[in-house]
């Protein structure tokens, strides 16, 4: 995908993902307070550069760890060689880059979803779940019941494919402050980077389909009905 590369070009550089890429330009932006993001450490250098460039903080996580190139954190990589990685807490000011780093040291994840911006109901959901183990893998199988209709902002099942407005799993199909987030991003979007906000709202725009067993979901574009599946059992989100 051509993106234009006019603005913030070195963000574009750092050879991450469209979306992590977005998470600092978000911040930069004033759309977030806070972000983290998954870095390969011989990156460091240019986070140092943007990071004095845009008057951001930032520290880096203690634990390496790696990572595939061709993951979604690093979707600009066409093959799959492993990568030395650390975790990047980046704000406007080094108390809350300090705080970041803590609370994700000590796993405190209401904490961690305050600082980020997280509306308060989706941190409360993602707490509850996640304390009686049931989000293994994050889906909406807990509240939907056949067939439901949902706005494409709060479209959070293509992450893995570098798609998706959100950083944050929405609490329910229709969380309107998740949709006012997304809503805001994509408007930005629409202003800054004109192609991605056209690619995003095509490939968001789908039917999902969530299969309780296995607990996978397949996805009907939304643009091409013709491809229908037949799944049985199936939970089905239109976002539209
Ligand atoms: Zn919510």
């Amino acid at each position: 995908m051509n993106i234009t590369k006019h603005k913030w070009s070195e963000i574009w550089n750092l050879n991450t993902s469209k979306i992590q890429s977005l998470e600092l330009i978000y911040l930069i932006n004033n759309l977030s307070s806070c972000c983290r993001i998954v870095l390969k450490t011989t990156s460091e250098n240019d986070l140092i550069t943007i990071c004095y460039n845009y008057n951001l903080s930032f520290k880096s996580s203690e634990k390496v760890f790696y990572i595939k190139t061709n993951s979604y954190q690093h979707s600009t990589h066409n093959n799959s060689e492993s990568i030395k990685c650390r975790e990047y807490y980046i704000s406007k000011k080094d108390e809350l880059t300090l705080l970041l780093k803590k609370e994700f040291q000590n796993n405190n994840h209401f904490e961690i979803g305050e600082l980020l911006d997280y509306p308060s109901c989706c941190i409360t959901f993602f707490k509850r779940y996640f304390a009686l183990g049931q989000l293994n893998e994050m889906n909406f199988n807990h509240f939907i019941n056949g067939e439901t209709n949902s706005s494409f902002y709060l479209n959070n099942f293509l992450i893995e494919n570098d798609i998706g407005l959100l950083s944050h799993f929405p609490c329910n199909t229709n969380c309107v402050e998740s949709e006012r987030i997304g809503l805001e991003r994509f408007t930005f979007l629409e202003k800054e980077f004109p192609e991605i906000a056209k690619e995003f709202k095509k490939k968001l725009r789908c039917d999902i389909y969530l299969n309780k067993k296995k607990k996978h979901f397949k996805i009907n574009d939304f643009n091409n009905p013709k491809k229908n599946y037949k799944l049985d059992n199936c939970q089905i989100i239109n976002f539209k």
